[in-house]
């Protein structure tokens, strides 16, 4: 196995694009993120609220009928399109053009769903960070893996992941199964945990942010948010996924002596991001 390479603040410096003076919203990115469904809205106004402040120009959410009020009336900022279906998603297609897609937070795994989660992918080129039941979905329908998009991140839990690549018994194995699926696929994998890995192709990269903290509501649905955000702003794929990890990471580290690891909620990693690009 290749010995990760550690992600610290050098690395990041190496990738990180500064913004430019006379850049305006519409050359800065526009991200889309798609998911929710009823009595899980708030994992999109999580994501797409992180999204923006990631720094992307512009970010649309598009959510089942039942949260177009939720969205829009808890993230000012944000574009709010809507399923015809009230309660989860039935029909992903639109006439959008986003720079990039996280999808999955909060979605559920409705047959109507999968349906649309399939025609989505067949549709689509824009490059997509892929996450939650939008992963499990995947996982039930191996063979659509191959539909994804160049320039795609997939963000698995540890269970994702087991759902993703089948079971192993050892770190070596595990880090074996997702390099082969990296490579296979042509697909960044974040496997978010204590710590994050992320795996492009043969590449092993190993985050030296965050902590404990981080284990809360939302926190995934955030980093999609962040990654979407990054991509959307043109940054290659493996580097979305390294920086959107780092200042994922950061943001806990910034706010555990004001929160301690108890009161730390996934709101507090939004808060914190500004503080995190410094
Ligand atoms: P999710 O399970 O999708 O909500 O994602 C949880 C996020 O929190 C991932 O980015 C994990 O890497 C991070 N996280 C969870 N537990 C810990 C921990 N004990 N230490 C550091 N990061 C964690
Ligand atoms: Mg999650």
């Amino acid at each position: 196995m290749n010995t990760p390479i550690a992600i610290d603040r050098n690395e990041i410096l190496k990738r990180y694009k500064p913004i430019d003076k006379y850049t305006h919203k519409g050359i800065q990115g526009h991200a889309l993120l798609i998911g929710g469904s009823y009595g899980k809205i708030g994992a999109m106004c999580l994501s797409s609220k992180a999204a923006l402040k990631t720094g992307c120009g512009l970010v649309t959410t598009f959510v089942p009928l039942c949260g177009y009020e939720i969205v829009q009336t808890s993230i000012l900022e944000v574009m709010v399109v809507t399923d015809e279906h009230e309660r989860y998603l039935s029909d992903i297609s639109f006439e959008l053009e986003a720079d990039a897609i996280g999808i999955g937070p909060g979605m559920g795994q409705k047959m109507a769903t999968q349906k649309a989660f399939h025609d989505f992918l067949s549709n689509t080129s824009t490059p997509l960070v892929i996450d939650a039941d939008a992963l499990n979905i995947l996982s039930h329908n191996p063979s659509w893996v191959a539909l994804v998009p160049p320039r795609t991140v997939l963000t698995p839990h540890p269970k994702e992941l087991e759902r993703l690549i089948g079971k192993w018994y050892t770190k070596e194995e595990m880090f074996g199964k997702t390099v082969v699926f990296s490579l296979v696929n042509h697909v960044v994998i974040v496997m978010k945990g204590a710590p994050t890995y992320i795996i492009d192709g043969e590449t092993i990269y190993e985050n030296t942010t965050g902590n404990a903290a981080l284990a809360t509501a939302g926190s995934g649905d955030v980093l999609t948010g962040m990654i979407t955000s990054l991509l959307a702003q043109s940054y290659k794929a493996v580097d979305s996924a390294l920086i959107g990890v780092y200042l994922h990471g950061l943001t806990a580290d910034i706010a555990l002596p004001e929160t301690g690891y108890q009161s730390f909620i996934a709101s507090d990693i939004i808060a914190n991001i500004g503080k995190a690009y410094l």
